[in-house]
């Protein structure tokens, strides 16, 4: 996978890449990582990028040609093109999955105002938002979008059920964890963690699992389709809340 940022501030994007686990899946070849400065594509002798809406109102509105510009030197066929946008659609784990499967992804991070509609209308292929709230830049945005689907490429975690036991990507909230040691401040980890059988843990974390996900997020399980198993799961837990 290659992942190409259109922003006005390209180091923002050092806080991820320098370090963590995106950072050595850059360095491992897992996917690659390029940020474009959409003010080195402006024809302006100031190198303006912005300029005052059409009709008035309030602030900058950054201007359509160095954004076509700057998308045109990284677009390719592959390409899937996503504006950064609290107009956008809402951002969750099965976005993330769907796009973690696209070969290119080009991501525009906007500020100011936003940016000339017409780039949105014309060669836009999704908006994207990351929650109801509006934030300067596209720039912490398009940091979440990055930082969630390259933990899915197979080989940035080191094993596939670290992400597919977490929260979300089986449509449940993960189960409790627990680390040493066995007893905190009179606090004890729970005795099934520690007795080595694994069908026992298997079962307490799917029913921790339900639980969590019916008293957080029930909204969740209205989703999901329930096995048997869960199904009686999730009726004893109802009998005991
Ligand atoms: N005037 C715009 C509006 O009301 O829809 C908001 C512009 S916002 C101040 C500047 C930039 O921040 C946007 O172009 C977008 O790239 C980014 N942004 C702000 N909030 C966002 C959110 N919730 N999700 C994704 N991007 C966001």
């Amino acid at each position: 996978m290659k992942i190409d940022i259109l922003t006005l501030f390209p180091e923002f994007f050092q806080a991820l890449t320098n370090f963590s686990i995106i950072g050595r899946a850059i360095e491992k070849g897992l996917f690659s990582f390029n940020t474009v400065n959409i003010r080195d594509f402006s024809k302006d002798k100031h190198k303006r990028v912005d300029d005052y809406p059409f009709g008035g109102g309030p602030g900058m509105v950054m201007k359509p040609e160095p954004i076509y510009d700057a998308l045109l030197s990284v677009k390719d066929n592959d390409s899937f093109v996503i504006y950064l946008s609290p107009q956008g659609i809402l951002y969750n784990q099965e976005v993330a999955k769907k796009l973690a499967s696209k070969k290119h992804l080009i991501l525009i991070c906007g500020h100011y105002e936003g940016i000339d509609n017409r780039i949105v209308e014309n060669y836009v292929d999704m908006e994207l938002s990351i929650g109801d709230y509006v934030l300067t830049g596209g720039e912490i945005p398009a940091m979440v979008v990055v930082d969630s689907i390259v933990r899915l490429i197979p080989g940035v975690l080191s094993s596939q059920e670290a992400y597919m036991d977490e929260s979300h990507y089986n449509g449940l909230l993960e189960y409790p964890q627990y680390t040493r040691p066995r007893e905190f401040n009179e606090f004890k980890v729970p005795e099934v963690l520690l007795s080595g059988n694994h069908e026992e843990i298997r079962k307490w974390r799917k029913y921790q699992s339900l639980k969590n996900t019916y008293i957080k997020r029930p909204d969740l399980l209205e989703k999901r389709k329930l096995s048997k198993e869960e199904i009686a799961m999730l009726e004893e837990i109802k009998k005991l809340i």
